[in-house]
Formats: structure tokens, sequence, C-alpha cells
């Protein structure tokens, strides 16, 4: 056993088999490659982790059928603090019932496809306009019109993601402590991280809030949660 992990061998059922093959399908298109299987502990939670190979955000996802995926970077270059927070934060992912994981999906891919396309036609358009002899007025209304395209679906995947990622992060502070995950937000922060264009850290902002946020809303959850 190392860290709280151990490699998973022998036999696995036909379902365990399937799930492993999807799960390897979600991690090739997601832009990395299968490194094994583990069965992750901490505390009363344990759960099969997928590891993958990379060292791109997010370090962890949950895919739609709720399965685990981590990044073997979370093993080999942070200590056992993150990688126990990134498995409770996607543990906490599939306390979801799997068909809303599905729903999520299916309302966060093509809402960010949307945004993407948007962003990309307003920067785009109005040069192709110009350049065709359009006049400035046409350029900038198009300009315009995508602009606020990009700002609904922003607003919209950050309507859908955030609760979501607010919930998964509230049950790894539950868990954790408020202490350990500050510590581990701080290491992940601190990790010199590969440099990155414009749209990725928008992006990650779009699907992630910043710490500080979940934080505020946790200290007041107790206003609308009957219990702590
Ligand atoms: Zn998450």
């Amino acid at each position: 056993m190392i860290c709280g992990w151990v490699l998973k061998k022998g036999r696995f059922s036909f379902l365990e088999k399937f799930i492993e093959k999807l799960t390897i399908i979600f991690v090739s298109f997601r832009g990395g490659s299968y490194r094994g299987k583990i069965l992750y502990r901490y505390g009363d939670y344990c759960k099969d982790v997928y590891v993958f190979q990379g060292d791109d955000v997010p370090y962890g996802q949950a895919t739609p059928w709720n399965a685990i995926i981590m990044s073997d970077h979370i093993f080999k270059n942070f200590s056992k603090n993150v990688a126990d927070y990134v498995f409770l934060h996607e543990y906490g992912h599939t306390n979801l019932h799997f068909l809303l994981r599905i729903l999520f999906y299916a309302a966060i891919v093509p809402l960010l496809i949307l945004f993407i396309g948007s962003v990309v036609t307003l920067l785009l358009a109005p040069v192709i306009l110009l350049a065709m002899g359009a006049d400035l007025h046409a350029s900038m209304s198009i300009f315009l019109y995508f602009s606020s395209f990009a700002v609904v679906f922003a607003l919209t995947v950050v309507l859908v993601s955030w609760p979501c990622e607010i919930l998964a992060d509230f049950f790894a502070i539950k868990t954790l402590g408020r202490e350990r995950y500050l510590e581990a937000i701080s290491e992940i922060r601190k990790m010199k991280r590969k440099e990155r264009d414009v749209l990725h850290k928008l992006l990650i902002r779009l699907l992630y809030p910043p710490y500080q946020i979940v934080l505020l809303l946790y200290d007041l959850r107790y206003l609308w949660m009957r219990k702590p």
C-alpha cells in the first residue's frame, strides 16, 4: 500500500471491465494515457480511481458515469494532502446520481462549445468582413452580436458548473477540515504550471469558482442548511 491506495489486480467483473474500457476512452478524449486502476481510501471513503498520465488541470475528474479519474502528476509531485483533496473533491461529485452527472455533461459540453465558437467568431468575423471590404459599422455589429452571445454562454456555464464544484468542495472541506483544504489549495496554486493561453485560463475560471468564494459560502452554509 502506498499513500492510502493500492494497485488493483486480479479478476474484475464484466461491469468493472466495461466501466474501465469506457473510462480509458474518456481519458483518451481528455488527452491523457491510462496508467491503471487503484483503490483509493480516505477514512470511511473508498473508491476505484483510474489514474492517467498528465499534468494539466483539472488533476482529477468525475466522469458522466461517476468513475473517478486522477492524474499521476498528483501522486508524483504533490503531497498526500493534495491527493486526498482531489480524491475527496471528485468523490463529492459522485455523490450526485449518475443520471444527474450525465445531464451535467450533456449541458456543459455544448455550452462550452457554443462559448468557444462565439469567442472565435467575435474575434475572426470582423477581421474577415473588413478584409472583404465591409464597412466598420457592420464589423462592429458582428463583434457586439457575438460578444453578447459569448457573455450569455459564459454566464450559463458558471450557473451550471459552479454549484457542482462548490458542493464537491464542500464535501472535501467537511471531510478534510478547513485547514487541510486550505493547505491543499495553496500547494496546488504554488505549483508552477504550464503556460496556458488566455482562453484556457478563462475556461478554467468559468468552470471552477475561486476558493475564496467556496470558503465564504461554506462559512455561510448555516444560513440555508439546518445541520452543519
Ligand atoms: Zn470538480
